[in-house]
């Protein structure tokens, strides 16, 4: 498989995208502009360098939400630099967060967070659990979180089990992105990223054979093609 080339960026009308990076085990992060409004996706390592670079610091301490896919390292790795720069920064408006229902490391990393800062943040972090999957609204976009299936190994490299994982769809001006997250083949991937305008789909699957972590490149570019335009994402390197 070909590596991606990083950043990627779709825009049409003043909805825009910009995929830092996607490399398996190593890091994802997703900035979505919406007019006025920045949104974070997936904050893994390296996020505050590009955003910071991207945006620059008023507009880091702007950014009304975080959305979590799921948990795991390469994903939320940029969290904790995130919060603190937002209180060293001296932010006032309120961040929220949202992540899947059971995703123990953004409650893991937030709880630290609190132990450690709590007495000295100018700001709030609202923590905001997903276990509906209905549409909610934040400035003017209507966001979509839907279930996807992820697993993970455990110790034995052999046992898998579920990760808490969501995917994500963001409806601005009529125009929608959908972001799949990690997943394996699903029908509610399927259902969500066709017809899109973007559609950003893993291809973290090495092999031909399907499983149930990641999706093979032809299981990915069968969800893509359903939508206007997309990208693949997440391909081993
Ligand atoms: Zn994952």
């Amino acid at each position: 498989m070909l590596a991606q080339r990083y950043p990627l960026v779709w825009q049409k009308n003043n909805f825009y995208i910009k995929i830092f990076c996607s490399i398996p085990n190593i890091a994802t992060g997703i900035l979505i502009k919406a007019g006025s409004n920045l949104f974070v996706v997936d904050p893994g390592d390296g996020i505050l360098r590009d955003l910071n670079k991207e945006v620059g610091t008023d507009k880091i301490l702007s950014i009304p939400d975080l959305f979590i896919t799921h948990g795991h390292h390469d994903h939320v790795g940029g969290v904790w630099a995130l919060l603190t720069y937002m209180r060293v920064m001296n932010r006032k408006a309120p961040l929220s967060i949202h992540y899947p229902k059971g995703c123990v490391e953004i409650e893991s990393i937030h709880n630290a967070f609190n132990k450690v800062y709590s007495k000295t943040l100018p700001y709030k972090i609202l923590l905001k659990k997903i276990s509906k999957h209905v549409n909610f609204k934040s400035k003017d976009v209507t966001i979509r979180p839907f279930p996807v299936i992820h697993k993970e190994y455990l110790h034995d490299g052999v046992t898998t089990r579920q990760v808490p994982s969501l995917g994500y769809k963001f409806t601005y001006g009529g125009l929608k992105i959908c972001y799949g997250g990690d997943t394996a083949y699903c029908e509610t991937l399927v259902q969500q990223a066709k017809g899109s305008d973007l559609a950003i789909i893993e291809a973290g699957h090495d092999e031909d054979t399907p499983d149930e972590m990641h999706m093979t490149l032809n299981e990915a570019k069968s969800i893509g093609e359903s939508a206007k335009e997309y990208f693949l994402v997440h391909v081993p390197e």
